[in-house]
């Protein structure tokens, strides 16, 4: 099965309008006919990205809420207006800073889609998971929280695999690593829906950059990447866009 691949960025909090025009010039220069590119600015910087752009936009949150007395939030109808046609949901930042339960992701990842947005969901485990073997299991119940009791918002999602130990610290997953994880995940997804599960696109992320992108892209089960850090570099991240 042929997937597009997908390279999303995610600034997290930084940026700013110079970025935007920056990033604007360097993805000018990458062939986006045979992939997709998606940049998740910081929600401000979203009304600057001006057409014509050969990427689309994403929101790095939203709320679960339609609308109302929600100070600081934002949701899915605001998002869109400013131009984004993704979200990512349950970024393990959110996860962990911001205390977002598996349920809540769930109601967040169905507001997304029920609002013509596409969520980006990020699955992954921490260190301490991981060296006790418990990397299988925490993956599928934040898969079983989102799509066991709401199985047809598999075909209208992304996945993102970022384990939380190579988030920011320079320790990407190997090839390998990324790999088994991501099989695993496809076929979890499977018994939700078979045709989805082949057809969804599961991103990696955790310190992807120019050097290691594109051992990462030849592996089977990896479609594209969630990349942080790199993406703050123009060049780079164009770069990583031109590798996949
Ligand atoms: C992220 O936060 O989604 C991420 C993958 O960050 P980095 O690429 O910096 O590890």
């Amino acid at each position: 099965m042929q997937r597009t691949p997908l390279i999303a960025a995610n600034w997290k909090m930084n940026g700013s309008a110079a970025l935007v025009e920056e990033m604007t010039s360097a993805l000018a220069g990458v062939a986006t006919e045979q992939i997709q590119v998606l940049i998740c600015p910081p929600a401000t910087l979203l009304c600057r990205f001006t057409a014509p752009i050969n990427f689309a936009l994403g929101g790095q949150t939203l709320s679960h809420e339609v609308s109302g007395a929600f100070t600081g939030e934002l949701s899915a109808a605001l998002l869109i207006e400013a131009g984004a046609s993704y979200v990512i949901v349950g970024h393990s930042e959110r996860r962990s800073l911001n205390a977002e339960s598996d349920q809540l992701i769930a109601a967040k990842l169905m507001r997304a889609v029920v609002s013509g947005l596409t969520p980006v969901l990020c699955v992954g485990e921490t260190l301490q998971q991981r060296q006790q073997e418990k990397t299988q299991q925490v993956i599928a119940r934040q898969l079983d929280a989102v799509y066991a009791s709401q199985p047809e918002l598999l075909a209208k999602s992304v996945i993102a695999y970022e384990p939380v130990w190579a988030i920011g610290t320079g320790e990407s997953a190997t090839p390998e690593q990324a790999q088994q994880t991501h099989a695993f995940i496809r076929q979890h997804l499977a018994q939700y829906d078979a045709k989805a599960a082949e057809k969804v696109k599961l991103l990696y992320g955790g310190s992807v950059n120019a050097d290691n992108c594109a051992a990462l892209f030849k592996q089977a089960d990896i479609d594209g990447a969630l990349v942080g850090g790199a993406s703050l570099k123009a060049a780079e991240f164009a770069q990583i866009c031109s590798s996949a």
